[in-house]
């Protein structure tokens, strides 16, 4: 059960929920979006993947086990879940958007494709939902190569969920081509101004 936060400003529970194909730089401009609004904080998922280099636990994510993450489930400690990859499952704890409501936030979600059409199914008009769209699959696999964290089998297993992933960018309330960084930055910014005025 999530808890209402104490707070009373226009923003209250509000949430925007990133998704898009892995490679297609939606932690990158989430990025600069914390940095641009300080109302904002990152939901911090849990997942059962290993930890990459330079990335930091209870930062990047809650690193699970396998067996921490079923338990977990089992206790319905998580608002959604999913398996993205083969053995490999993310998730968001309603303890983390409390936390973050808690600290009168808005909430800000990296989550893959399903999720994030769950998620705003669950927020409805508090949320507003953002598709990352890399300018062609061309690029998203350079961008995979060479942001250089993934395996082979990884990189493979991103590329061939991602074409499935991109027929579900109608879904969403707005997608942002990511194709200059600085451009698709600004036009996220837009956006989200506006869904906060409103
Ligand atoms: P995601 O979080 O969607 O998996 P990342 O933000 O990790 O993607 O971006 C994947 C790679 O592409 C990173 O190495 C990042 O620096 C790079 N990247 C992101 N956006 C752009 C862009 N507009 N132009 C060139 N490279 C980009
Ligand atoms: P990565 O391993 O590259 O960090 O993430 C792989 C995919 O899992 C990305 O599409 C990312 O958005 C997604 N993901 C991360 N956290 C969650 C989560 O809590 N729920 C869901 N459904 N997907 C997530």
């Amino acid at each position: 059960m999530l808890e209402n936060a104490s707070n009373n400003n226009d923003n209250k529970n509000k949430v925007i929920i990133f998704s898009a194909p892995s490679g297609s730089g939606k932690t990158t401009i989430i990025k600069h979006l914390l940095k641009y609004f300080p109302e904002f904080e990152f939901s911090i998922s849990a997942t059962c993947r290993k930890p990459r280099q330079g990335e930091t636990e209870g930062k990047d994510y809650y690193f699970l086990t396998p067996e921490s993450f079923a338990k977990k489930i089992e206790e319905e400690a998580f608002l959604e879940w999913e398996e993205v990859y083969d053995g490999i499952c993310y998730g968001t704890l309603k303890s983390e958007i409390n936390r973050i409501w808690g600290n009168d936030k808005v909430v800000i979600f990296d989550v893959d494709v399903l999720g994030g059409m769950r998620l705003k199914e669950y927020f409805g008009s508090k949320a507003l939902s953002i598709f990352v769209m890399p300018p062609s699959i061309e690029v998203l696999e350079a961008r995979l190569r060479q942001r250089n964290t993934e395996t082979e089998e990884a990189i493979l297993k991103r590329l061939s969920r991602s074409s499935l992933e991109l027929q579900h960018a109608k879904h969403f309330d707005i997608t942002i081509i990511n194709d200059v960084l600085d451009t698709a930055v600004e036009q996220t910014k837009t956006n989200i101004q506006d869904f906060l005025k409103h």
